[in-house]
């Protein structure tokens, strides 16, 4: 396919299309090494059969975005990795302290790299994305990208939360595969990347104020709580199933 005929998917132009990274390059520091090969291995959860797959030397990414908006959402994302995900943060020492607020952050470009995160994962394509669908959110989401507008707090709101360190595993090293979810009631989407989880709330109906008061705000403050990998339901079937499938696999070699 040659990629100057086609048009950006957030701007709709017909452009050049960038290699552009679902996940963000942030996502995948702690993940891909690239003095060995594979550099990263994908951790897929059959019942049978091999597991591993080095194919995604350099992470999962789609031409989707024109130069112009590939710059963008890297702008974004810059701001955030300094801001936020690249931030060290001191372990809490006690159970009161697990709840961090960050506090002057810059609302809208924190919040239209959360809204990107959640919209690229929404309309990529790969097999890996294949449990997140935004049904009619997808347009109202890409328009809002597309005029910079981050909209309300609670619009396509977000819970951050940083992962408790893990025996065995560093925990910035899980990438998981976006899950849909319902939590408390809502439908909502499930990230997880360079230690954290992000739980977007897509629908926004009565959400229960101490959750959305968590969401960052025009304030420029988040509030995130320091959570168990075990916490996040799906995350815990899916380690758990795949240290089965690791163990399955290390022992028929
Ligand atoms: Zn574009």
């Amino acid at each position: 396919m040659n990629p100057s005929s086609q048009s950006c998917a957030l701007c709709g132009r017909s452009a050049k299309l960038c290699r552009s990274h679902i996940l963000p390059d942030l996502a995948y520091k702690a993940v891909l090494d690239p003095t060995v090969h594979p550099r990263m291995v994908v951790v897929r959860d059959l019942q049978s059969g091999r597991i591993s797959d080095t194919t995604h030397q350099t992470g999962f990414w789609e031409r989707l975005l024109c130069e112009n908006c590939e710059r963008r959402f890297s702008r974004y994302e810059q701001y955030a990795s300094e801001s936020v995900l690249s931030v060290v943060l001191p372990l809490p020492q006690k159970p009161e302290d697990r709840i961090v607020t960050l506090r002057g952050l810059d609302y809208p470009r924190l919040k239209l790299f959360l809204l990107s995160l959640l919209w690229r994962v929404g309309v990529a394509k790969g097999a890996f994305f294949r449990c997140v669908d935004l049904g009619p959110h997808e347009e109202i989401m890409r328009r809002m990208l597309d005029k910079e507008d981050p909209g309300e707090p609670d619009e396509y709101g977000c819970l951050v939360a940083p992962f408790l360190p893990e025996p065995e595993i560093d925990v910035r090293q899980l990438l998981s595969q976006p899950f849909s979810t319902r939590t408390e009631g809502h439908n909502g989407c499930l990230l997880t990347f360079r230690g954290f989880a992000f739980q977007f709330f897509i629908s926004r109906h009565a959400i229960r104020p101490g959750v959305a008061g968590s969401f960052l705000n025009r304030n420029g403050e988040v509030r995130m709580l320091w959570s168990r990998i075990g916490a996040f339901q799906p995350l815990r079937m899916l380690w758990n199933r795949s240290v089965h499938a690791i163990r399955r696999e290390a022992g028929a070699v």
